[in-house]
């Protein structure tokens, strides 16, 4: 696994944050300003800015993600819920750590549209 970039907030809370699941290389957090009722973030331990990055993934790790994403709904009880991933500043991307939005419940529609209209 490759260091973790000092300057990066999410290597960070990889190492240290309150983590609502965790697992070999992926960590879940609460999303500090959510935008549904549950609002929780996947981070990857590895360090790629973006998601067009991906194919950096072993196969095996690639394939873990997408299932620590979907435990991590389960973990927080989701029944129905959306996996949202924003890819580059244009589309609304802020961290530039590969990350997993996990949303379920109700949905704050005034703070997703200011989301949205932000991107332009
Ligand atoms: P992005 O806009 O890059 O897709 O998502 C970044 C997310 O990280 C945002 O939803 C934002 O609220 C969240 N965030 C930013 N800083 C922090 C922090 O210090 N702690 C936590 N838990 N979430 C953060
Ligand atoms: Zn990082």
């Amino acid at each position: 696994m490759p260091s973790p970039r000092e300057e990066c907030l999410f290597c960070r809370l990889v190492a240290e944050g309150d983590h609502v699941h965790s697992a070999d290389g992926f960590v879940a957090i609460r999303d500090i300003n959510p935008i549904a009722e549950t609002h929780l973030l996947v981070l990857p331990q590895r360090h790629v800015d973006t998601f067009k990055e991906v194919a950096a993934f072993p196969d095996d790790e690639a394939a873990r993600m997408l299932r620590f994403v979907s435990e991590t709904a389960d973990v927080a009880g989701l029944e129905d819920y959306r996996v949202l991933v924003n890819v580059g500043a244009g589309a609304g991307q802020t961290v530039f750590h590969l990350h997993w939005h996990v949303l379920g419940g109700r949905p704050d529609r005034e703070r997703i549209v200011q989301a949205l209209e932000a991107t332009g």
